[in-house]
C-alpha cells in the first residue's frame, strides 16, 4: 500500500487499488522485428503486404541493399511498396545513386539492384508465401489459384487455403 492510500484510508476515503495499466508488450511480429533491424530502408508508417513464409526472401534483399549503401554505392534506398501480386511477391523501391566517381559506377549499382530485386522476385514462384518452405524434391510449392485468386503454395497449404476459403 502506498503511503498516500494509506493516508486516503486514514481519512475515510475508499481506498481503490491503484492498478497501473500494464503496458502494451505484444510480441513484434516477424516482419516488425525486420523492418527494426533494418530501420534505414523501410518508411515511418510501412506495411509488407504478403505472407510471411516470404521474409527470408525480403530479408536477404535488405542485406543487399544495406551493403550498398554502406559502400556508398548509393546514397538512398528506401522500400516503397513490398507485397503479393499475382500471387508472387513484388518489391518497389526509391533509390539515389551518387556521381560517379573513381570505383563508383552508378550504372552499375542501378543494374545490380534492379538484377537483385527480379532474381528475389522470381524465387518466390518456388517458396510457399504462407510457411516459407522451398520446393525441392519431394516437396512440391507452385503457383495454384482458387476462384481466381493466384497464390504459390506447397501442397500442405494450398490444402489449408482452400480449406478456409472454400470449406473444401
Ligand atoms: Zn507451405
Amino acid at each position: 500500500m502506498s503511503h498516500q492510500a494509506f493516508v486516503r484510508g486514514v481519512v475515510g476515503m475508499p481506498i481503490s487499488p491503484i492498478i497501473k495499466p500494464m503496458p502494451m508488450t505484444k510480441p513484434l511480429t516477424k516482419f516488425e522485428k525486420l523492418k527494426k533491424g533494418h530501420a534505414v530502408l523501410f518508411p515511418k508508417f510501412f506495411t509488407i503486404e504478403c505472407g510471411e513464409g516470404w521474409i527470408e526472401l525480403i530479408d536477404h534483399l535488405c542485406e543487399h541493399f544495406e551493403h550498398k549503401l554502406i559502400s556508398k554505392e548509393a546514397n538512398f534506398i528506401r522500400f516503397a511498396q513490398i507485397k503479393e501480386k499475382f500471387g508472387l511477391l513484388r518489391v518497389y523501391f526509391d533509390l539515389e545513386l551518387p556521381t560517379p566517381r573513381k570505383g563508383i559506377d552508378p550504372e552499375k549499382t542501378f543494374i545490380q539492384l534492379h538484377q537483385t530485386v527480379s532474381v528475389i522476385e522470381e524465387m518466390s514462384s518456388i517458396v510457399c508465401e504462407d510457411c516459407g518452405q522451398m520446393k525441392h524434391e519431394g516437396f512440391n510449392v507452385e503457383m495454384r489459384s482458387i476462384s481466381g485468386w493466384k497464390m504459390t503454395r506447397c501442397d500442405e497449404c494450398y490444402k489449408k487455403e482452400r480449406q478456409k476459403r472454400m470449406g473444401i
